[in-house]
């Protein structure tokens, strides 16, 4: 099949006046290359053959710049419309010149969509067209399309929007697959017809099969003088081509109950969803990152009856809203609807039983991994359970563990998450802020540690130990090595405790010197956070080559006399106003009054400066915590 595009190139530009000087809006210059210019590049790349350029503003200009396509290897028509009448009203008065099935896109969009991808789709499935749908950050005041669990195109909502219900956040990204026959109807429509306000609702309403192809990749316009800015930057710092299908993206999976929103107990209804403060404006910074931003989120309540799949979407369509009031929004919305225990009334005996989706499973990781091309590698996953933290080390992950929501005190499994956060912006900040001056620390610290060795990380109460600890477990797994962090402080009776309360450390000196050639199991216990109570335990697996990294306030007490194996020592330094801040706010979260803390803390420093010195002179480096 002879590929068709269609690039609707009339446009004038009039709001780019300044920008454009003569230049009709498709030549606009981005970055040193016409767009029509780019577009073209992209035809060829996917093996279009035929494009047929409407013209009417500077047409002169446009054949001039792009010729009859030979720089390309494209063949290029060009139909000069002399008068205004729409995007589709000129698609529609050059049908006698189209093929039977044909891309259309606008002239003033930049994109670097995966043509093939979007037919290949389009063709599985036969519909009379397909659009690319996409979320954005204004869906309150953009026209909407409301596709179904198939793709299928069920409404159009232009604004105003209605207020009796929420819609879902989806926008026509103006790039479409035709039906040739689809559109002959379409002759009837009066002139000046567009194709999402007009063409496209009637061909809705006279029962066309139309469905919404979601794609992360880059679309936008560039038709106003600060989207233009806007896409010249996207292109310049490589967003653009970092969007592409043929990267590989790294996303944020994202826990819904207790995560980004208040968990009462079950939701099922759109009123009992409140956000969590900050939520918005974390999924914000994660969408203006390169992360994609993933839901992940197990609903019961549809299988025992609580709520349908109907008021499910409404539920979602409310998240959808509310964060898009925070110019936040969702790259894609993933649950099980299952449930294994029967015996509820009203349950739906066909959800009931095992499944592949249910967390800690990872069948809805797999599905967005799939669908959205996701490196899981790059990816982190943020919860408020060990549910998912157990689901982020079967799918290797890294995982941080929320305060909000049940703050990782479900105790379903024994899981320790790699880092912990107060709360879902706290983490996006962990992620866009912190992360890459831990992992360049960690990398450093990489290259001095030989496989097989100890690492002992210590350093003062919240100072940053177990984030490194992590970091470096993270880097070295990245490098092909393996790697088995243990918190020391687990083992004391008073974890977390200050430095110098007289502890007793023979247990871990006898796991360093059992750690050897061989292969151990050790039993790590795992504390409460807020109670301090030993809740847990987990056995660890420790193998010749895994490099053991311990971590805690008394690791660089150890003396390691009896290892059979190099010991690297680092000691973490932080910001004392910073580290100060973070400890008070600990002690504050286990209901400790404010006032018992200021003469703690200054006990603690007077005494610190007796022994710290000694610490780190023997440490083997000395890291400043990337923690702010
Ligand atoms: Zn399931």
């Amino acid at each position: 099949l002879a590929r068709q595009l269609v690039i609707l190139a009339g446009g004038k530009g009039t709001r780019l006046a300044t920008e454009l000087g003569t230049l009709p809006k498709a030549l606009a210059d981005i970055a040193g290359r016409p767009l029509l210019h780019r577009q073209l590049d992209l035809a060829a790349e996917y093996d279009f053959l035929d494009v047929l350029v409407l013209v009417q503003h500077g047409a002169e200009l446009i054949r001039e710049a792009c010729g009859g396509g030979e720089k390309w290897g494209l063949r290029i028509d060009y139909i000069e419309e002399t008068r205004p009448r729409g995007t589709a009203g000129a698609v529609v008065g050059a049908l006698d010149c189209l093929a039977d099935q044909f891309m259309v896109l606008y002239g003033d969009t930049v994109l670097d969509v995966d043509f093939s991808r979007m037919m290949r789709w389009h063709n599985t499935l036969s519909p009379d067209a397909t659009l690319l749908v996409h979320p954005n950050d204004h869906p309150f005041d953009s026209d909407l399309v409301e596709i179904d669990r198939q793709c299928r195109v069920i409404a159009f909502h232009s604004k105003p929007h209605p207020t009796e219900r929420d819609l879902p956040n989806l926008v026509n990204a103006g790039l479409y697959v035709f039906e040739r026959s689809a559109l002959l109807q379409a002759q009837a429509l009066p002139e000046l017809a567009d194709f999402g306000k007009h063409v496209l609702p009637a061909m809705l309403a006279s029962g066309a099969d139309l469905r919404g192809y979601r794609s992360r990749e880059y679309i936008k316009d560039a038709g106003t003088p600060s989207r233009l800015a806007k896409v010249i930057s996207d292109l310049t710092s490589g967003r653009v081509a970092r969007r592409s299908l043929k990267v590989l993206a790294p996303a944020v999976f994202i826990d819904r109950d207790g995560t980004i929103n208040q968990d009462p107990g079950h939701i099922s209804s759109p009123d009992a969803f409140k956000l969590l403060p900050g939520s918005g404006g974390a999924i914000r910074r994660l969408n203006d990152s390169d992360y994609l931003a993933v839901v992940v989120t197990n609903q019961p309540v549809v299988a025992r009856g609580e709520a349908s799949e109907e008021a499910l979407r409404d539920i979602h369509n409310r998240m959808e809203a509310l964060l898009g009031k925070a110019s936040g929004y969702l790259d894609g919305i993933y649950y099980c609807p299952h449930h294994p225990d029967s015996g509820f009334p009203g349950e739906r005996p066909e959800l009931k039983g095992e499944c592949d989706c249910r967390k800690p499973k990872i069948g809805l990781i797999e599905q967005a991994r799939t669908e959205l091309e996701i490196s899981l590698n790059q990816s982190w996953f943020v919860g408020d359970s060990t549910v998912e933290l157990e689901t982020a080390r079967r799918a290797g992950l890294r995982s941080i563990l929320v305060r909000t929501g049940q703050a990782g005190r479900d105790g379903k499994f024994p899981q320790r998450p790699d880092f912990e956060c107060r709360d879902l912006a706290e983490a996006a900040s962990l992620i866009l802020d912190v992360w890459p001056q831990l992992a360049a620390q960690a990398a450093e610290l990489m290259t001095k540690v030989v496989p097989g060795s100890c690492v002992l990380i210590g350093g003062l109460a919240r100072s940053g130990k177990s984030s490194l600890a992590s970091a470096l477990a993270h880097i070295l797994r990245q490098g092909g090595q393996s790697a088995v962090v243990m918190s020391v402080d687990s083992w004391l009776p008073t974890p977390n405790a200050s430095l110098f309360e007289p502890c007793d450390l023979s247990a871990v000196e006898t796991l360093i010197g059992n750690v050897g050639n061989e292969t151990v199991v050790v039993e790590v216990p795992l504390h409460d956070h807020l109670t301090e109570s030993p809740a847990l335990s987990y056995s660890q697996t420790i193998n010749p080559q895994d490099i053991v990294i311990l971590e805690g306030v008394s690791t660089l007490a150890l003396t390691a006399s009896r290892a059979r194996r190099p010991v690297y020592r680092v000691f973490v330094e932080r910001n004392e106003q910073a580290r100060r801040a973070s400890l008070l706010r600990d002690y504050l979260e286990r209901g400790c009054a404010a006032t018992k803390f200021d003469e703690l803390y200054s006990v603690q420093l007077r005494d610190e400066e007796v022994l710290i010195p000694g610490y780190r002179e023997n440490a083997n480096s000395v890291i400043m915590s990337a923690l702010t």
